[in-house]
């Protein structure tokens, strides 16, 4: 795609990595096929290719909105349109350069900042949102329907593991929301990749992906504060301080990623780019 930036994007210390990601997208919109926002709000700028468009113009000095904000906070970074982008567009790097010019040119109201602050604060500890979600659950009819639809009300409870048998193994990160929300797709995930012959691995000391600070734009704190696995976009993080006992984290499933890790425990072929247009 063709791309003019303006002279404040060609400042920005991530402004070639904008540009070259920006001219590699053809604008084919088969991304948009794999993508949840997309699939549930049926909005073009919900979809991958509409975001990619609003980085765009954010980049060349257009006008951005609380609307632009809005399109960008309800993309989930899961990297499922990636999967599917034949020019191997790199979509996450795009949107973390985009969402920190997004967010430094709208800046949020103070309830909003409050909301994010205590999303980060509270939904990383399991056992404060273990808590949290139990008394939702018993004071279920008088919360508000959006936080009702939310709660599941008979969470399915974890079934048998089975044991670690294997030489291929993977290290596992519990996550904090799911252990409440949905006991059991850890278990089921470790189930399925027995069956195809590799043991996970509980990596109990990990503690938090960094998924939240790092989805809520806040990279430094989700780079920095978790230990140095792998952060949500993919990359490995600078490592936090690590015991020398423990062993270093060389690939993990984290319960925000399941559903899209599989590109990070099997080797992949090397991607070809799209040369620029
Ligand atoms: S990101 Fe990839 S799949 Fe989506 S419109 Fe651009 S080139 Fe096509
Ligand atoms: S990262 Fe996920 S939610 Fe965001 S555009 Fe891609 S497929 Fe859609």
């Amino acid at each position: 795609m063709q791309t003019q930036l303006s002279e404040h994007a060609r400042q920005l210390p991530r402004a070639a990595e904008a540009e070259r990601i920006l001219r590699s997208c053809v604008h084919c919109g088969f991304c948009t096929a794999t993508c949840p926002t997309y699939q549930l709000l049926g909005d073009e700028l919900d979809g991958p290719r509409g975001r990619i468009y609003l980085i765009k113009q954010v980049l060349e000095g257009q006008d951005v909105t609380r609307s632009t904000r809005d399109h960008l906070d309800r993309c989930l970074s899961c990297r499922n349109c990636e999967t599917t982008c034949p020019s191997g567009v790199e979509y996450h790097n795009l949107l973390d350069i985009g969402r920190a010019v997004v967010e430094e040119q709208v800046p949020r109201g103070l309830g909003e900042r409050l909301l994010r602050h205590g999303l980060r604060t509270l939904v990383p500890n399991p056992v404060v949102f273990k808590a949290l979600t139990r008394t939702g659950q018993v004071f279920r009819p008088l919360l508000p329907e959006h936080l009702q639809a939310k709660l599941p009300r008979h969470p399915v409870p974890a079934k048998a593991r089975p044991a670690n048998q294997h030489p291929r193994k993977v290290l596992m990160l519990e996550g904090c929301v799911q252990p409440s929300l949905s006991p059991n797709t850890n278990a089921a995930a470790a189930r399925v990749l027995d069956r195809l012959g590799i043991s996970v691995v509980v990596a109990r000391e990990a503690g938090c992906c960094g998924a939240i600070d790092y989805h809520l734009n806040a990279r430094n704190k989700a780079c920095s504060g978790h230990g140095g696995t792998s952060t949500p976009g993919g990359q490995r993080s600078r490592p936090g301080p690590r015991p020398s006992s423990r062993p270093p984290v060389v690939a993990a499933l984290s319960s925000a990623t399941t559903g899209t890790c599989w590109n990070r425990i099997r080797p992949m072929p090397p991607r070809r780019h799209g040369s620029a247009r």
